[in-house]
This record gives structure tokens, C-alpha cells and sequence, in this order.
């Protein structure tokens, strides 16, 4: 339970050394003028009372100066609401009992977990109701020899880490942000994170899902069987769908055997092919036992590094690469990586490097890329771009917006998932700056999309990333996707202004 906190309080800190940078989050309806607030209804007297007949006080945060201001501001304090209502609730069914009244009354709804969304969609855009699942924590149940999980959607994944790991067991996913992201807040974005490579999406680890429909309607789908045929998959519309489509309350999900021996490396590289050849080499030689290829550039390194005081083992390539293995036999893993590393160092790919001794240094490695956001924000305004290329392309990137944008940034940097051509592609001022958004935008749109690629790889479209979702999507596909909100829910009261550009008159 100690770890839990200790790790909890962790991430809160960055919040903490952020905004003393940056004390003043404009409000997003004056960054985004053009925006406009939707025909819902201006909260009342009368909708705070229901909400208090069938919640407990402390359920129902009003206080704006001392309890809201968390909830309408996200982690990267680049958008700010200004919602006057925070809703709690603790089961699935106060949850339908609040849509279902908000769907009468037409009141808008934002739903939040952990709130460490990167595309400003867990916080309000102007007044809608924040419906936080932070009191939904319970971790139901764990079959250990199945491997299913059933849990409430607000249960931070490093909680649910922790009790799987009594049972022996580990999570699917893994990401930076897991001392504060809930389980639910993960499946509504689809997160990837560091082991997507090793076990895939969430698409295919989540069995079943328990959902609260915009009229309140509650559909269990909480299977937790590994095959289910029985007509369309409805639970898979809900992973990715960013709270536009229902609220996630509960989540079956299926678990991997915890592995008995982790190996973590760190390398430097001198080019880009360099890193490709490794990760050709990587994927080859370990084969199943690969569980992270991570790149880090050298301005990511340095950032972080430098921002939060980490020290590298290694120093001044332009590329880093961090490597894992996870798997049940630690002689045979140690002998598959050490003969891979004997043909990488041979052969002049690897420059450098250190392979973590025990638990803690590995946990010291991992930190170099898990924390690069956290310093990033430490400069002042992120400029953040999760995208897909292939994999040759991967760094052009990075290079090509270094070059377009000269020195009007403080940095631009590349760092990310290799293993899935997950490129994040940051760029920091010290405040935010429009003229440099401007050349960033939609320049990096078009180069993604002449490669193929997608403008959202992993952090979904919210609000900032919403007008671009043509890049990536046909008109036909974003028809029928309109269509499926449409159906689901009709009055629009569930994260409005979120992932769907503004309607065209075509539409
Ligand atoms: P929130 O941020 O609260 O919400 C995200 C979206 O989901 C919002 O649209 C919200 O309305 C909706 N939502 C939340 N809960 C529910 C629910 N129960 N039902 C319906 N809708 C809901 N992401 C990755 O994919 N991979 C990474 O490697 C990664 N690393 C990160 C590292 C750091 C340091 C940080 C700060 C973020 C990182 N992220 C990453 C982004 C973020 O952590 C993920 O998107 C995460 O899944 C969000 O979970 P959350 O509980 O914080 O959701």
C-alpha cells in the first residue's frame, strides 16, 4: 500500500514542479475563440439538488477555489475548463442514475479517470460536469489461473499492478503515467505504452466491459471469456472512444504470467541505421522474450537529464536505445541477449551500453524514458505529436521540423515506441506561441499523411488533435463514425467538442 502512495504522490509532483513554472492556465473557450459552447443547460439549483438526494456529500464537489480547479485543468496545463460541478460516484448504477438524468435535462458530461491525457479530452471545455471515476477503485476479482481480472474503471493501474502481482501475475500495459491513470481511462483511450509490443493493444487484452449508456441504460458486457463469437463485439466500439460513446465502469481484463526474470539495457548509437539494424537484430534474436524497444534522441536525454537531475550511465550519442526482455528462465534469457549484444558491439552498431544489474538500476534506466515528458513540461509549453510513420522513416521527422523550424523553439525531440513505430515528436517554448504552432501545424498533419502514417498513435484525438482526424481517416469512415455517436448518443452529452472536427453542412 506504501508503494502505491509513495508513487501516487510521485506523479502528483510533477504537477507540482510544473505549475510553479507555470502558474496561469489560460481558459481554453479564450486560446480556442472559435470554439462554441453547445445548446446544453447552464447548471441549476435544482440539478445540484438531485444530484445531492441521490449522491453523499462528499461526492458532490462544488468548491471552485478548492476542489475543481484539479478537474477543469489537464497535465499538461494546456487547457482549462471551468466546470462547476464535480460528480463521484461509487457504483455502476449512481453512475446510470446521473446519466440518465443529465440526458433529460441536457446536461453535458465530461467523464475523467487519472486525467493524464495528452490531447486536453478528460477536462471540460467550458461548463460540462465533470464525472470523475476516482471513487470506482475496487479491484473486484483475480482468477489466477486464467489470468482474469475484474475491475472497477477508476482502479489507478499501478494498484491493480500490485495486486496482480500477489497473484503472480502482470499487466498487459504499462505506461509513464500508471501511479495516476485509471484502468478505465486507459480502455476509453486504447493506451499502448511500453509492452504493446510484447502483448498487443487493449482490443485484445479486455474481455469484457461493463458500460452506462448517454440514456443511463447499463450494458453488461462483462465477458470474460477468451473466445466469445456470440454476434458484433459491441465492447470493442467503447476502447478508443475517449468517453464519447458511455461511461466505462467496470473491466475484465486479461492478465499475463508475471515474468520471473526482466533483463533491462541501455545503448548508445552513433546513426539512425545504427538503431534500426539493432531493432532488426533485437526482434530476430530474442524473439518472444522482447518486451520494450524504446528510442530516446540525444535533445530527449539531455532534457531530462538536465530537467529532473537523472544521470545517464551513458553519454553523448545522438541515440539511445532501451531494451527489455521479460521471460521465465533467466540463464536462457541472459544468453539470448548477451550473444545478440556480442554480434551488436562486434559488428560496431552498439557504441556503448550497460545492462542493468538488479531491479533498482533497471527501474534508474526505465526512468530516462518514462520521466522525458514530465521534463519536457518542466521548460514551459509542450508542443505534443504521438504519431505512426514506418519504421525507416521514423526519425525524418524529427530532423525535418528541426529544420523548419530553425530557433524558434527551445527544443524539438524525438523519442518513443520504435518497436511500433510510435514516434513522439515534442517541441517546447517557453510559453505557448501561436507563430510556432503555426509552423508546426498542419505541416506535421501532411508529412504523416503522405507517409500513411497516424496522427494519433496512442493518445487518442480530444480536443487538440481533433481537427485533424482526416489526415488519417477517410470521409466515409468518419461518416459512419458520426452515425455510431449519433446512435449511441443522441443529444450529444457525452464529451461533447471532443474527437469530432465541428460538423461541415455536409455532413
Ligand atoms: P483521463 O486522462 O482522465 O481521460 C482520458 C480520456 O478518456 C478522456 O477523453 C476521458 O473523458 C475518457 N475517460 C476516462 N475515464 C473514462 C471512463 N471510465 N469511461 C469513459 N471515458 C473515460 N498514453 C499511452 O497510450 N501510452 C503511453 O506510453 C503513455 N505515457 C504517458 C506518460 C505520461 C507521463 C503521461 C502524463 C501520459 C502518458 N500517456 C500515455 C497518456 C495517458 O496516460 C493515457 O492516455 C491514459 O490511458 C489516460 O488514462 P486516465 O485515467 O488518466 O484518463
Amino acid at each position: 500500500m506504501s508503494t502505491i502512495n509513495k508513487l501516487s504522490v510521485g506523479i502528483r509532483r510533477f504537477h507540482t514542479v510544473a505549475s510553479r513554472l507555470r502558474k496561469y492556465v489560460e481558459l481554453t473557450s479564450v486560446r480556442y475563440p472559435l470554439l462554441k459552447r453547445g445548446n446544453f443547460s447552464f447548471l441549476s439549483d435544482r440539478h445540484l439538488g438531485f444530484f445531492q438526494s441521490i449522491l453523499s456529500a462528499h461526492q458532490v464537489l462544488t468548491d471552485e477555489l478548492n476542489d475543481l480547479s484539479g478537474y477543469n485543468v489537464d497535465w499538461m496545463r494546456s487547457v482549462r475548463g471551468s466546470s462547476r460541478l464535480v460528480l463521484r460516484p461509487k457504483t455502476t448504477e449512481e453512475v446510470a442514475a446521473i446519466l440518465q438524468y443529465c440526458n433529460v435535462q441536457n446536461i453535458a458530461i465530461c467523464p475523467q479517470g487519472g486525467n493524464t491525457g495528452l490531447v486536453g479530452g478528460s477536462v471540460p471545455v467550458f461548463d460540462e460536469v465533470v464525472l470523475s471515476l476516482e471513487l470506482m477503485d475496487e479491484v473486484i476479482s483475480v482468477d489466477e489461473l486464467s489470468g482474469v481480472a475484474i475491475v472497477q474503471a477508476g482502479c489507478v493501474l499501478e494498484k491493480l499492478e500490485t495486486v496482480l502481482h500477489l497473484s503472480n501475475l502482470a499487466l498487459p500495459l504499462d505506461l509513464g503515467a500508471k501511479g495516476s491513470c485509471q484502468i478505465g481511462g486507459n480502455v476509453a483511450t486504447n493506451a499502448g505504452g511500453i509492452r504493446l509490443l510484447r502483448y498487443g493493444n487493449l482490443h485484445g487484452s479486455v474481455l469484457g466491459l461493463t458500460t452506462v449508456l448517454a440514456n443511463g441504460q447499463i450494458m453488461d458486457c462483462l465477458n470474460t471469456n477468451k473466445k466469445d463469437n456470440t454476434g458484433y463485439d459491441l465492447k470493442q466500439l467503447f476502447i478508443g472512444s475517449e468517453g464519447t460513446l458511455g461511461i466505462v465502469t467496470q473491466v475484465a481484463l486479461q492478465c499475463q504470467p508475471k515474468p520471473s526474470s526482466v533483463q533491462v539495457g541501455f545503448f548508445g548509437l552513433n546513426s539512425f541505421e545504427n538503431v534500426l539494424e539493432t531493432m532488426r537484430l533485437s526482434k530476430t534474436n530474442l524473439g518472444e522474450i522482447l518486451s520494450s524497444c524504446e528510442l530516446i534522441d540525444q535533445s530527449s536525454l539531455e532534457c531530462v537529464t538536465t530537467q529532473l537531475e537523472l544521470r545517464s550511465p551513458i553519454n553523448n550519442f545522438p541515440f539511445y536505445m532501451l531494451l527489455e526482455t521479460a521471460g521465465s528462465n533467466a540463464s536462457h534469457d541472459a544468453e539470448k541477449l548477451n550473444s545478440l549484444l556480442e554480434i551488436l558491439i562486434n559488428n560496431g552498431t552498439i557504441v556503448d551500453g550497460t545492462l542493468a544489474v538488479d531491479s533498482a538500476q533497471a527501474k534508474n534506466l526505465w526512468e530516462l524514458r518514462e520521466r522525458i515528458s514530465e521534463a519536457l513540461a518542466c521548460e514551459g509549453y509542450v508542443y505534443k505529436y504521438d504519431v505512426s510513420v514506418p519504421v525507416r522513416q521514423f526519425y525524418q521527422l524529427v530532423d525535418d521540423m528541426r529544420i523548419r523550424l530553425g530557433n524558434l523553439p527551445i527544443r524539438c525531440c524525438g523519442y518513443g515506441h520504435l518497436g511500433d513505430g510510435n514516434l513522439h515528436l515534442n517541441i517546447t517554448s517557453h510559453e505557448y506561441n501561436p507563430i510556432l504552432l503555426n509552423r508546426i501545424e498542419p505541416f506535421v498533419y501532411d508529412w504523416v499523411c503522405q507517409e500513411r502514417g497516424s496522427v494519433s498513435a496512442e493518445h487518442g484525438l480530444g480536443l487538440k488533435k481533433r481537427d485533424y482526424m482526416e489526415y488519417s481517416k477517410s470521409p466515409t469512415a468518419i461518416h459512419w463514425m458520426r452515425r455510431v455517436k449519433k446512435l449511441f448518443d443522441p443529444n450529444n452529452i457525452l464529451n461533447p467538442y471532443k474527437i469530432f472536427p465541428e460538423q461541415s453542412s455536409t455532413d
